[in-house]
């Protein structure tokens, strides 16, 4: 075997390796969640290309290095084999950027569904979340409540401490909250400083203990610049009686107006609804 027939095989050789990982990655892109039917046929169809042109490419080089041992490979014959083995180089580079792409969407979404500064989800975040879990309990049929939580005096923070030092109060009542709560629970970040929570498994009054819980985590978060206040939270708690979303919003109003009883009667307090 000359060094020109068994450059010639290697070299289809290596086509045929590319062809059969470029219709694996197409395979697998054709299995993804989610994907429109017409792309799953698209990555489909990729895939039968790269079989069919892997099979070809290793059944020439072997014709043609082989079958034809030490006969001068004509000069068509290499330009035709670069040209193949660039074909699911290019396929591969093709599904990499892909990949690229997926990943970038999914930060997207992402990232539309959460608030940068708390990490907690916002109001387009937490109405999905919360639609969900209450999907999930529509099946269990247990209670559900529903809070509204808001940091009290938090503009004197700003004001007398900056800007900066209030985002880091906002971040660290947001973990301190996230550290009480349960999984299922849904916290989120709806406004400035107010935060709504979906509560599973428990009635509006036997939420009173985890929202107080609540307070004494916020009463934890270090004061900016005087050390001898604490951070304070009011509170207003209320059912949601329903598992639609109808019926969240219904229990968030009660709640909220909860809330404003709690800030109207001092601040730094639970109020139940009703
Ligand atoms: P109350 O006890 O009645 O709730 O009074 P408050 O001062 O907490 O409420 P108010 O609504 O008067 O002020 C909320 C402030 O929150 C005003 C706004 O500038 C500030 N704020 C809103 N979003 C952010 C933010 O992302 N970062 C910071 N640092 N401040 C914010
Ligand atoms: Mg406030
Ligand atoms: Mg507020």
């Amino acid at each position: 075997m000359t060094a020109a027939d068994l450059a010639f095989l290697l070299l289809r050789g290596a086509t045929a390796l590319l062809c059969a990982l470029a219709a694996r990655g197409a395979l697998y892109r054709a299995r993804l969640p989610a994907q429109p039917r017409q792309r799953r046929w698209r990555s489909r169809l990729a895939a039968a290309v790269m079989l069919a042109l892997g099979v070809f490419a290793l059944e020439d080089g072997v014709l043609v290095a082989l079958g034809q041992l030490g006969e001068p490979i004509v000069w068509r014959s290499w330009v035709w084999v670069l040209l193949d083995i660039s074909i699911p180089a290019l396929v591969l580079a093709a599904l990499a950027t892909l990949r690229q792409r997926d990943a970038m969407e999914a930060a997207l979404a992402a990232a539309a569904r959460h608030d940068p500064l708390t990490g907690l989800p916002n109001r387009t975040g937490f109405a999905e979340a919360a639609g969900a879990a209450l999907a999930a309990v529509a099946r269990d049929g247990r209670p559900v409540a529903g809070a509204m939580l808001d940091i009290d005096h938090f503009k004197a923070i700003n004001d007398g401490w900056g800007h900066g030092a209030g985002d880091a109060v906002l971040r660290d009542v947001a973990t301190a909250m996230r550290g009480v709560l349960r999984p299922g629970d849904v916290l989120a970040r709806v406004g400035g400083e107010e935060f709504a929570l979906l509560l599973l498994g428990v009635d509006a009054e036997g939420a009173r203990p985890l929202l107080e819980r609540l307070r004494a985590a916020a009463a934890m978060v270090p004061h900016p610049g005087a050390p001898e206040r604490r951070v304070t939270l009011s509170g207003g708690l209320a059912p949601v009686e329903g598992l639609d979303l109808a019926a969240l919003e219904s229990g968030l109003r009660a709640a909220d107006a909860a809330l404003y009883d709690a800030k109207a009667a001092g601040r730094n307090r639970v109020v139940v609804a009703g």
